[in-house]
């Protein structure tokens, strides 16, 4: 790596991540993206600059030691990469994939100013395959049993990454999990083609290996309150990572209609319940097959619908967004993938009405024409109808993908713990300790819908906490 100069290096192209075919792609579940070969990787590691005061770690939530991980790869020890970046995050595979890297780390590459910043992202991601490919797994050391009981509730990232950091330090911890698989947002939202479930099962297995444990189809709230869990169950701190799992709706006219769903149960219905594999799963199909789907919505969430439904055999697949492309929440790769796909925008255009037949089945949306106004709170540009522009456009399946708040039913039976005016549960930034003792949170349910990097920094904060709260006794 020493013998190239700062020039040379800047003179390598950033490496393209190897794609599936999008014709091809856009009728099966199979990963889109393919990865690296280790010649590429290295080649993409040469690009880094070895800047001395590195700003790519700042753009990490979780302050990954990027500078060294990519050193690593660029002299070929992947396996040295991976354990150091896991020594900030314990679920590369999964970040490598679904972070937003050209809004965190690589926005602030140096090398980025000038030209393409280094894949960071493709580069962890390429180890984290490359360590679980060679099945020389880690699995970390877990200290003796401190006689310390925890109950997570909860299996997504900030879940998941609390459990991990608490268990290393010799804490009984079991997490409970409302659903039948573990893994929240990962799992049943975000589709096999962007992260294989495969990829998940195996950061779960490895907790598994690590003594943490697992009770699915537990609702907390039903199963257990809070109280129970901890007055009779003996559990001596809780971490609440429930999620933002409720969908928000449109509140227009024909929502109810049949062939109208929340992106939520769409995408639940085809991840977990391999709908897509109707009658091989004996689980309730979609029938997108030839037909006209519209998924109302700009982020993440509407582009994983929407690419979904095109594999499920939609004629046609319409995102219909009330502002302008720049304003999409959505990554700039999945706009990009769903375009190749064949997804059709309908930019600047909002729904006013579901039109539904006479047995109550959706058969068409009309919908109003938008132009921008001055930003609004949120800082974007607010969308304005216009008058007199309502058209009418035939569908079968609707999805809506507007965006979720959080699940009521913990805070609902746990009165003491303080929640905000959005129903998102108050903590301390500092500690996520909320409002009553014992009982930490973090993830979706205190920020609202956000990212999987950012869920999985609160947990492995509220862990610090928890061991700090639970070693001194002090609250
Ligand atoms: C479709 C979709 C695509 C996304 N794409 C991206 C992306 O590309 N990149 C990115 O960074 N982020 C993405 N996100 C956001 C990201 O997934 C979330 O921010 C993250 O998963 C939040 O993690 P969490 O652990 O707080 O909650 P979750 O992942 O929501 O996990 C919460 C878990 O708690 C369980 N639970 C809820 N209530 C109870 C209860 N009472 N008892 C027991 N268990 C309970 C739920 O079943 C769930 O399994 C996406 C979100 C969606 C919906
Ligand atoms: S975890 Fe996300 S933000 Fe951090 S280095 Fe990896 S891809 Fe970038």
């Amino acid at each position: 790596m020493n013998q190239l100069t700062p020039k040379e290096r800047m003179k390598i192209p950033r490496h393209s991540m190897i794609e599936q075919d999008p014709a091809e792609r856009s009728r099966n579940f199979s990963e889109v993206n393919l990865g690296y070969t280790p010649e590429l990787a290295i080649e993409e590691a040469q690009r880094c600059l070895q800047c001395p005061k590195p700003t790519c770690v700042a753009g990490c939530p979780v302050n990954i030691q990027i500078k060294d991980f990519i050193t690593l790869i660029a002299e070929g020890d992947f396996i040295g990469a991976v354990k150091k970046i896991k020594e900030d995050n314990a679920l590369p595979a999964i970040c490598g994939r679904v972070c937003p890297q050209e809004e965190q780390c690589e926005e602030a590459c140096v090398v980025g100013k000038r030209g393409e910043p280094v894949a960071i992202g493709y580069l962890e991601r390429f180890v984290a395959d490359y360590e679980r490919e060679s099945g020389k797994i880690d699995v970390p050391e877990v200290k003796v049993s401190n006689g310390k009981k925890v109950a997570i509730v909860g299996s997504g990232p900030a879940g998941l990454s609390c459990a991990k950091d608490l268990r290393e330090k010799g804490y009984e911890v079991t997490v409970f999990e409302a659903l039948h698989e573990l893994g929240g947002v990962l799992v049943y939202g975000i589709p096999e083609f962007r992260l294989p479930k495969e990829i998940v099962r195996t950061e779960i297995d490895g907790l598994k290996r690590m003594g943490v444990k697992f009770e699915t189809d537990a609702i907390i709230g039903r199963v257990f309150t809070v109280d129970e869990l901890m007055e009779e169950e003996g559990y001596d701190a809780v971490f609440l990572g429930v999620g933002a799992g409720l969908p928000w709706f449109l509140g227009i006219e024909g929502e109810n209609l049949n062939g109208v769903y929340s992106a939520n149960e769409f995408l639940t219905r085809v991840n977990l319940m391999k709908a897509y594999q109707f009658p091989e799963y004996d689980s309730p199909i979609l029938d997108c097959h030839n037909k006209n789907v519209a998924v109302f919505g700009g982020g993440n969430t509407a582009m994983d619908a929407v690419r979904t439904s095109l594999r499920l055999g939609a004629k046609n697949a319409y995102i219909v967004y009330r502002r302008s492309e720049k304003e999409m929440p959505a990554r700039v790769e999945e706009i990009k993938h769903a375009k190749e796909e064949g997804v059709q925008f309908m930019l600047l255009t909002n729904p006013v009405r579901l039109i539904g037949d006479d047995e109550g089945w959706l058969k068409g949306m009309e919908l109003i024409k938008m132009e921008l106004g001055e930003p609004d709170e949120s800082g974007r540009r607010r969308p304005i109808p216009i008058e007199g522009s309502n058209f009418t456009v035939d569908i079968d399946v609707a999805v809506i993908a507007i965006g979720n708040g959080p699940n009521p039913l913990v805070t609902q039976t746990t009165p003491e713990i303080e929640t905000s005016r959005r129903g998102t549960i108050v903590v301390d930034p500092e500690t996520m300790k909320t409002s009553k003792k014992g009982v930490f949170a973090g993830g979706d349910i205190v920020t609202g819908g956000a990212t999987v990097i950012l869920a999985m920094g609160a947990g492995r904060k509220a862990a610090a906490a928890i061991d700090h709260y639970l070693q001194n006794g002090a609250w």
